[in-house]
């Protein structure tokens, strides 16, 4: 292991902790780990080729799954009353977003319904260029936003930002960028009722 897999304090953090005890079952079961580029070399050694073949296929999936009673009260709320809910841990305050029906730190139930603002601070944003099944025609952003009272971070698209020049864009689009929700004037209950602006 090295140094840079440490976090502060010479403690290894959950991600050393998993490569440690992957590295040491492999270890432990005296055989090379299979890694990527160990299969791409086979394929190559026997194609005799570098050109891999690429297969095309397709998949068409519809379904529909319970949001649940803590995603069917957050979803509720959003298409009635155009209010961002959050539950909050009555033991350590953690106000998340979106609303968990425990509390991911203690294990307690949190019950306990708080209203967020509609102003937030940018977390993490891309910019998507190519075209994914069911999703709008590219460019658009997406942005993990931290809404002002919660504590943690909600994934939505961005819009009203000149996507035509990407990088110029990521300028804008940056971390610590202050937006606001915006709500749709028809709401169905759905993550996409509301999208992020600009501050
Ligand atoms: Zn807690």
């Amino acid at each position: 292991m090295t140094d840079q897999r440490k976090v502060k304090g010479g403690k290894p953090s959950a991600i050393s902790r998993k490569i440690d005890w992957f590295e040491s079952d492999c270890t432990l079961r005296g055989r090379n780990v299979p890694v990527l580029s160990d299969f791409s070399h086979k394929e190559v050694a026997m194609n005799g080729t570098r050109d891999i073949m690429v297969v095309p296929g397709e998949w068409h999936i519809r379904y529909q799954y319970a949001a649940g009673k803590v995603g069917t009260e957050f979803f509720r709320r959003l298409r009635d009353d155009a209010k961002i809910m959050a539950t909050k841990c009555p033991k350590c305050d953690l106000v998340m977003l979106p609303p968990r029906g425990y509390c991911e730190r203690c294990f307690v139930p949190a019950e306990e319904w708080v209203e967020v603002k509609d102003t937030g601070t940018i977390e993490a944003c891309t910019i998507v260029t190519e075209q994914f099944e069911g999703l709008p025609k590219p460019p658009y952003a997406i942005a993990y936003v931290v809404l002002d009272g919660a504590s943690t971070a909600m994934i939505n698209f961005v819009s009203g930002v000149d996507l035509s020049d990407v990088r110029e864009a990521a300028k804008i689009l940056g971390i610590g960028r202050r937006v606001r929700v915006a709500f749709n004037k028809e709401r169905e209950g759905k993550i996409t009722d509301f999208h992020y602006e600009l501050a």
